[in-house]
């Protein structure tokens, strides 16, 4: 008989974690997906991870017709405005490449002798190539391949509708629109079915809720709490605004730019048809207005040809913040309804491709296997919940700035995480490396931490030096230098390569 699943949310969560399951089981199970005509999904989370690569070829969408279709451009990490001093010029990139043979090169060190070059630039090439607005790929490179790593920026309600046709039509997905209006438990506690207003009951052996912030399932039905983040995370609002590019010949950013603000951060995303800008800040420090006021000076500087009269805002709260737990009896939350923290690194959409990934890698045959998989699922993304919030941390606890109350609190001693504070003390003496974090598929690996750190300008110092084969080092130093300066008259530009992508489409091998 098939094993039914039953996904309740059609949002970027709920297709995503459909297309992942339902590409990977031929036969033996049954999809469902459940979204409702009332609540509309939450419309943003632009900024993906390089992962969403391997994620969408193995889904067997097509990176044109993905590209063409939502709209999408290159992302090759994020650049921080502002962060460190808030003066002129300050600024620090986050690419996704890692530096070359991370784990062997003392690239703290190798900063330290470089007088002012910036950290980005000293352990390698794409931060440079990303100033001069070039892409990670030229046209010749085959689908999903890239010379450098890169992910995307996307328009979020074209993406689910592509996920949605793709999972539908090519991969057998059942959709129904209708509102899940009640639950059935069963004596063991577990969801017997949801029903629905218009189909009833729908039972199944697994369910999955995408469901949003409000956490229908896990949350309201299974009584599963949430374990709230604001200490840490102070930023509880955002606004966001779509804006027109001047016209076609306006560059296409390459990397996500966040630029702190008095009391807060705006991010802008760079699609192919439009610009995403938005701010992230804290409603204890500022009343929408002041925020509203903030962003229109951020559009002014940016975009002059937008006219404020032009300009929509939307408004989104924020809880930032995880459930206790993400599996509970025959239900696992993923999305905004496992949790959900600002968006400073977009982890959002990275931690719904992990969950959907584990789901489908670990899907347990029978209901005693389930309770075991669970344990190991809800310790997996615990763990990664802490890392992110400490990770987001990381960006403000180096930060010089005390302009405003907001940026005094976001750096208070019961601000920072434990675990954080106690790396930070070591990270005075060495810089990251790979021991300092345990799992296979680290969210941030060292050199991620070694990129904001020295970016803000964190230096390292120890009485023990140790040795390190220059020769060696210097020959590295040089191929890279020579890679910079082949890249730099190869790439196109990212607007050139959108544009080229979208009559041509690229090469499928
Ligand atoms: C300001 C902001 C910026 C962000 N930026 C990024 C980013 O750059 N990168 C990133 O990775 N993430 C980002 N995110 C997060 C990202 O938007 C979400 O993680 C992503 O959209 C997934 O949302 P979701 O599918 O979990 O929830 P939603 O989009 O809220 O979908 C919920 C679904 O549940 C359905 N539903 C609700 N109740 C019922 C019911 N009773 N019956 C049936 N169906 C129901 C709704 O109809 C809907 O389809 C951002 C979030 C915010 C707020």
């Amino acid at each position: 008989m098939n094993k039914k699943i039953v996904i309740v949310g059609g949002g970027t969560a709920g297709w995503l974690t459909a297309g992942v399951l339902a590409a990977e089981f031929a036969g033996g199970v049954e999809i469902t997906l459940i979204e409702s005509p009332d609540v509309n999904p939450i419309g943003v989370g632009e900024g993906t991870w390089p992962t969403m690569r391997s994620t969408l070829k193995r889904i067997g969408i097509s990176e044109t017709t993905f590209l063409r279709e939502c709209s999408a451009s290159f992302k090759q990490g994020s650049k921080f405005v502002g962060w460190r001093t808030g003066e002129p010029n300050d600024f620090y990139y986050h690419p996704f490449s890692l530096p070359p043979s991370f784990n062997e090169v003392d690239y703290h060190k190798l900063w330290c002798e470089s007088g002012d070059v910036p950290f980005d630039q000293v352990a390698g090439i794409q931060s440079r190539l990303c100033e001069l607005g070039l892409a990670p790929k030229t046209i010749t490179v085959p689908e999903y391949a890239g010379a450098l790593n890169y992910g995307y920026h996307l328009n979020a309600g074209k993406f689910a509708a592509l996920l949605q046709r793709h999972c539908t039509e090519v991969l057998g997905v059942k959709h129904l629109l209708d509102h899940v209006v009640s639950v059935d438990l069963g004596d063991n506690g577990d969801i017997d079915a949801v029903v629905a207003e218009n189909n009833g009951r729908l039972e199944a052996y697994l369910f999955i809720d995408c469901s949003g912030g409000r956490s229908l399932l896990l949350g309201e039905c299974l009584g599963v709490g949430f374990i709230k983040c604001d200490q840490y995370s102070i930023n509880d609002s955002a606004l966001a605004v779509q804006l027109p590019y001047a016209d076609d010949s306006e560059e296409v950013a390459s990397t996500t730019i966040a630029t702190a603000q008095e009391c807060g951060w705006t991010w802008d995303i760079g699609l192919a048809s439009r610009r995403g800008v938005g701010y992230v800040y804290s409603s204890a420090h500022s009343s929408q207005d002041q925020a509203a006021d903030c962003l229109q000076h951020y559009i002014q500087s940016t975009a002059p040809h937008v006219s404020e009269q032009n300009i929509n805002i939307r408004k989104f709260d924020i809880r930032p913040g995880y459930r206790e737990r993400f599996w509970h009896k025959n239900c696992v939350a993923v999305g905004m309804a496992a949790g959900f923290i600002e968006p400073l690194e977009a982890s959002a959409l990275a931690l719904v491709e992990l969950s959907a990934a584990m789901i489908r890698d670990e899907m347990p045959e029978n209901r005693a296997q389930m309770d075991v998989v669970a344990n190991k699922f809800n310790q997996v993304f615990q763990y990664r919940w802490q890392r992110i919030v400490e990770f987001l941390k990381l960006h403000y606890v180096l930060s010089e700035r005390r302009d405003t109350e907001y940026w005094r609190d976001a750096v208070s001693e019961n601000a920072i995480p434990g675990e954080l504070r106690e790396k930070l003390l070591l990270w005075r003496s060495r810089p990251p490396y790979l021991r300092d974090f345990m799992q296979v598929e680290e969210l941030f690996p060292a050199a991620s931490y070694a990129y904001v750190l020295f970016g803000m300008g964190f230096v390292s110092s120890s009485d023990f030096s140790r040795k390190s084969d220059a020769a060696k080092l210097q020959q590295m130093l040089r191929e890279e230098q020579k890679k910079f300066l082949n890249y730099q008259k190869a790439m196109p530009g990212n607007r050139e390569l959108l544009t080229s992508i979208a009559q041509y489409g690229l090469s499928k091998v």
